[in-house]
């Protein structure tokens, strides 16, 4: 569900009906944030942009993989700037902009159903594959094709009507409403959302830049504080932060800002031996679709947000996206002997760069002089 950016709310069913009249105040403010509407709302541009990652000159795989669509702004057959990745985090909280809010305060957020694709405010958009138009809103537009693919396209001011045959290539589906800067394209595989940036997708799409793990935290709580990892024992939570800078420079307002790498995996050595304690393990991949629960707190920790997070009423322009990704939700120091570890995290994208960082670590789990 990411009902300000290309979710889709009308076919959600999950949230209890009490909940979703709670969440409709929400959801109001969190369109008018999906239609990216900055004009006439009360901005705070207190800080400059400090983007949290800088462009890398990379390792590139430089292949692009044979695609089986194109892009759905001219020109269809170059690749665009994508400032939002899919799984990204979407999120407005309801709490003040404090530590406290933050971490504990209920939110609207759910995982990016698509992804964005930067164009400027009035561009045609066009169906990267022909169909039917299903479903038509104000600002966006649903296209069926064969075989169980769909694809939305919001923020947009819809030129079609639903029942319309619509050409790849061909037909205007609308225009990029003003203030929005692009057209985020949600692609359906028998209704399920589907990573557009999967090798075999959109194209021409190559990936030259490399994503980044810049810190490993541990906890003992989601919402709680940092504990040190000279001093690790019982149940944490392990919290890799990452991310990954769009291969085009994106254009406007979200130049130099972060997205999200495609999967997290991490590993346990032994230090300084290097013996293996825990395997390569997996903690997220949305390299080809979403995790099964539709709540990105099952991998994402609190202290997530997005770019030009909403807290309360304000949006705070600017300000760079912090992506938190859980390596382990509790993970069991008892597994270790008490000693010094190694732990190593790696951040990928959906072309296959990745990078690792790792973090030294001391588990302590004998008693010590510090109980009582
Ligand atoms: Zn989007």
């Amino acid at each position: 569900m990411t009902p300000f950016d290309g979710g889709r709310m009308p076919t959600n069913s999950h949230l209890q009906r009490g909940a979703q009249r709670r969440m409709a105040t929400m959801f109001l403010l969190a369109a008018a944030i999906g239609g990216g509407a900055l004009a006439g709302r009360t901005a705070l541009p207190a800080q400059t942009s400090t983007a949290a990652s800088t462009p890398q000159v990379s390792s590139a795989t430089g292949e692009t993989s044979a695609s089986s669509y194109a892009w759905p702004v001219k020109p269809f057959d170059r690749q665009h700037p994508v400032r939002g990745s899919f799984g990204d985090p979407r999120s407005i909280f309801r709490g003040n902009p404090t530590l406290r809010g933050l971490m504990t305060s209920r939110c609207a957020c759910s995982y990016h159903q698509g992804i964005d694709v930067s164009a400027p405010d009035g561009t045609d958009v066009y169906p990267v594959r022909s169909g039917v138009a299903r479903i038509v809103t104000p600002d966006w537009v649903e296209v069926d094709s064969e075989g169980g693919n769909a694809f939305q396209y919001w923020h947009i001011h819809a030129a079609v009507k639903v029942g319309d045959h619509v050409q790849a290539r061909q037909t205007v589906l609308g225009q990029i409403l003003r203030g929005s800067e692009h057209v985020h394209l949600t692609e359906l595989q028998n209704g399920k959302p589907t990573n557009p940036l999967a090798p075999g997708h959109i194209g021409p799409y190559v990936d030259s830049t490399t994503p980044r793990v810049s810190a490993i935290t541990f906890r003992a709580q989601d919402a709680g504080p940092d504990l040190l990892p000279e001093y690790l024992r019982g149940n944490v939570e392990i919290v890799a932060a990452a991310g990954d800078t769009p291969t085009l420079p994106v254009p406007g307002k979200w130049n130099g800002l972060p997205v999200t790498p495609s999967k997290l995996t991490y590993h346990v050595d032994a230090y300084p031996s290097g013996q293996t304690m825990v395997a390569e393990t997996t903690a997220m991949d949305v390299g080809r679709d979403l995790p099964g629960t539709s709540d990105m707190w099952h991998t994402y920790a609190r202290g997530t947000r997005m770019n030009m997070v909403q807290m309360g009423v304000h949006r705070y322009w600017y300000q760079p996206g912090v992506y938190l990704f859980k390596l382990a939700t509790s993970f069991d120091t008892h597994r270790l002997k008490d000693g010094v570890y190694r732990i190593t995290a790696t951040a990928w994208d959906t072309a296959g760069n990745h990078s690792s960082t790792s973090q030294i670590i001391n588990v302590h789990n004998r008693k010590t002089w510090l109980e009582k």
